[in-house]
């Protein structure tokens, strides 16, 4: 549920208090920026399309909950000729990339066309996938595109427990055939697999059954507090700060020492040995590109990201009558995160050493829970209460002063590492 603000946040900050006027602030402002100027220091390097408003699945830990699509009915999709006028007017802003994503992004009736749209423009594929509708035609189809990169989810290594998860029989028999049609094309997918206290005893068996049949990685992503997600941890189904702690040194420590594959987990930065994430043997670390990203949601809207589905705030307008270059370079929301990242950080990550790369994990889910963006995320702050949080990825008076340990933790090379949550 949303926490309360930090106190003293409305009092000493006055402007800086978003919740009374975002809804006016997310309107592209009449101030105009340097618009040349704010493109080429910002530039907008991917969008995440939100292509569909329904999904195939009803999965229990879903941060969107997508109204749930069955046989005889359907949802609204985004339109193709909106969809191909939004990546034209990103060119220029500098977009490389884009993500697919949803509900289901193979549920978009013309999912077929926008590959061949992506492709065409020599743009960069991300796409994450329940992997149940992923025929071996529309996998040659993500083949052909540029970098392409693709993840499936499958939340246990048996049907039964992935289809508790799931909330449909016989998706899981359908994933693995998506997996298939994916390898048999040259792909490496990243299995994706959301730990609950379900399925937890099953993360060993879903690297080795990722091995078996190809896959390039596995991810293990923490149920976030959002949409479906909250209520699995009000019923307690979702892992305690004690747990997930313990859990992400364990995945660390113990299980990607017996496998070959690169093993990720969505644990905070501050939780993960540095040699596993920078450096010659650093596997990367998820970093937070916010300030390089837009969403577009499936009716057509702009907004940070999908979570613009249950926080209207945080939506910015709508491609059919406002001009991307307008949004990108003078939304109220946009400018304030670029001007106020990370430095303006509340809580635990306004005191974290990793804060400069991690800026705060992750905005949206951070406004969510509190109607603050410069909120902690909740995973640090609560295991900060629980006294949990690792100390030494603390500021402390003396580090400051002289910056040589705060320099030691900016300097490493960041490696981006590509992974979704379908
Ligand atoms: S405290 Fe904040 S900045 Fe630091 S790792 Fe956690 S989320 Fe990231
Ligand atoms: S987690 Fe993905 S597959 Fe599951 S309901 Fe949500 S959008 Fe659909």
């Amino acid at each position: 549920m949303p926490q309360a603000i930090p106190g003293g946040w409305r009092k000493a900050a006055g402007r800086d208090c978003l919740t009374a006027e975002i809804a006016e602030m997310s309107k592209p402002s009449v101030k105009k920026m340097e618009k040349e100027g704010e493109s080429r220091k910002y530039p907008l390097n991917q969008i995440y399309f939100y292509l569909t408003e329904g999904c195939n699945l009803r999965c229990r830990h879903c941060w969107i909950a997508p109204k749930y699509q069955g046989k005889g009915n359907s949802y609204p999709a985004l339109d193709l000729d909106l969809f191909r006028s939004i990546i034209d007017q990103a060119k220029p802003l500098g977009l490389t990339g884009v993500k697919l994503t949803g509900g289901e992004p193979l549920l978009h009736p013309q999912i077929n066309e926008i590959l061949e749209y992506i492709q065409t423009e020599d743009l960069c594929l991300t796409l994450e996938t329940n992997g149940v509708l992923c025929t071996p035609e529309l996998a040659e189809k993500m083949a052909a595109c540029k970098n392409p990169f693709v993840s499936v989810s499958l939340d246990g290594a048996d049907a039964g427990t992935h289809e508790w998860v799931r909330g449909v029989a016989g998706c899981f028999d359908e994933a693995m055939k998506g997996v298939r049609s994916l390898v048999d094309v040259g792909f490496r997918p990243q299995i994706i697999m959301s730990v609950m206290r379900h399925n937890k005893d099953q993360m060993e068996q879903i690297v080795r059954l990722a091995e078996s049949m190809g896959a390039g990685s596995v991810k293990f992503n923490v149920v976030q507090p959002t949409a479906r997600g909250e209520k699995l941890h009000e019923s307690g189904e979702a892992l305690n700060i004690e747990e997930l702690v313990e859990l992400g040194r364990w995945v660390d420590d113990t299980l990607s020492t017996k496998t070959n594959m690169n093993i990720y987990h969505s644990h905070p930065m501050a939780f993960r040995p540095l040699g596993k994430m920078f450096g010659e043997n650093g596997d990367g670390c998820s970093v937070c590109g916010v300030l390089g990203i837009l969403g577009v949601l499936a009716d057509g809207s702009y907004a940070l990201c999908g979570i613009g589905e249950t926080v209207p705030d945080l939506v910015f307008g709508h491609a059919a009558t406002d001009p991307l270059e307008e949004v990108w370079n003078n939304t109220s929301v946009l400018l304030e995160l670029r001007e106020g990242l990370p430095h303006r950080l509340h809580g635990i990550c306004s005191d974290c050493l990793m804060k400069e790369i991690c800026l705060g994990s992750c905005i949206a889910q951070n406004y969510y829970k509190t109607k603050s963006m410069w909120a902690p995320y909740w995973f640090c702050e609560e295991a900060r209460k629980r006294g949990l949080f690792p100390e030494a990825r603390m500021f402390q008076e003396g580090i400051i002063r002289d910056g040589r340990n705060y320099d030691m933790v900016q300097a490493p090379k960041v490696v981006r590492v590509k992974s979704g949550s379908a």
